[in-house]
């Protein structure tokens, strides 16, 4: 088979985005780390919510689908679960994810489905004119909060971790290499992976600007005895005040994981940030519900099987 490119995951589709706008720089990353991985066109589907970066999936040749806003991951976990031969790529922004998505989120991180999810957070709402997005920060001056953002802004990567994400990285639109490093790892995980991108938009938000971005990112790879397995140093890196990590926070060292505690005794199952089961242990957590296969990783078999 030929070697793939990045060219071959282009369509002929004109971009809709801004000169300047942060979501090409995903875009680019996101082909080349398919074309890196070898993958070809029809190995891919990719999912997108409604936002200006939902515009993505019409952009990259593959399987596609632009859903209704928040609405990607449960699409992307039922083609998953459809065909799971295929890499499955959601992305959107920050508002379809942490927003209107929000629900659909913490759900789709804790069952732990082997998809990517590509969140382009440039801190507004970009596609309706600049309105105070889920993560703009208190104060953020917009049409409609000239006075500013009376809210605090979400962190959505600590909630995925304290939902019980499996991986999640940070990159920067502007920084193409180590992005496409992250997409890369974020594909190669088994599990549900999260790649959070800073991704500016240069028509409505002039305080979260390029430059505002390389002042306060941070790569936690330049921490010393930083390691991307310590749950709790994941947590304390998201939540510091004063910088934005960036970089792999966080990969679950053991990719399996009870995702449905309810039905193994959820009164009994310790805090969330410490529930790591360990594989030979774990009862197949959709064996005697309505689901034809089971979402664990990996697992082959169909309903009504429980793996010992
Ligand atoms: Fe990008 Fe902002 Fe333009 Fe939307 S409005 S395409 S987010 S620069």
């Amino acid at each position: 088979m030929a070697t793939v490119t990045a060219k071959d995951f282009a369509t002929a589709t004109p971009s809709w985005w801004c000169p300047g706008c942060g979501d090409f720089g995903v875009l680019s990353a996101l082909k080349q780390a398919l074309a890196e991985l070898g993958k070809q066109p029809h190995q891919v589907a990719f999912i997108s919510g409604i936002g200006c970066s939902g515009k993505i999936s019409g952009y990259v040749h593959s399987y596609a689908f632009h859903g209704v806003h928040g609405r990607a991951l449960p699409v992307a976990t039922a083609v998953k679960l459809a065909n799971r031969d295929l890499t499955v790529i959601a992305a959107g922004g920050d508002g379809d994810g942490y927003a209107i998505g929000a629900g659909h989120f913490v759900h789709a991180v804790r069952r732990n489905a082997d998809i990517t999810y590509i969140v382009m957070d440039n801190q507004t709402y970009g596609l309706t004119k600049g309105q105070a997005s889920p993560t703009s920060a208190t104060g953020y001056v917009a049409s409609v909060s000239p006075d500013g953002n009376p809210d605090s802004p979400i962190n959505g990567l600590a909630l995925a971790l304290a939902a019980g994400a499996s991986f999640l990285a940070r990159g920067f639109s502007a920084q193409p290499k180590h992005l496409v490093q992250m997409i890369k790892m974020a594909i190669e995980h088994k599990g549900f992976s999260i790649v959070e991108v800073m991704s500016p938009c240069v028509t409505y938000n002039k305080i979260n600007t390029y430059a505002w971005f390389k002042e306060h990112l941070s790569d936690v790879a330049n921490s010393e005895g930083y390691a991307p397995n310590d749950r709790s140093a994941a947590f304390d890196a998201l939540t510091r005040e004063g910088s934005i990590p960036m970089g792999l926070i966080y990969q679950e060292p053991s990719r399996f994981r009870c995702v449905h505690g309810a039905r193994a005794g959820s009164l009994q199952r310790p805090p969330v940030l410490n529930h790591t089961v360990q594989p030979r242990k774990v009862l197949c957590v959709h064996a005697s519900t309505a689901s034809r296969f089971c979402l664990r990783v990996r697992c082959q078999r169909p309903r009504r099987v429980r793996h010992q």
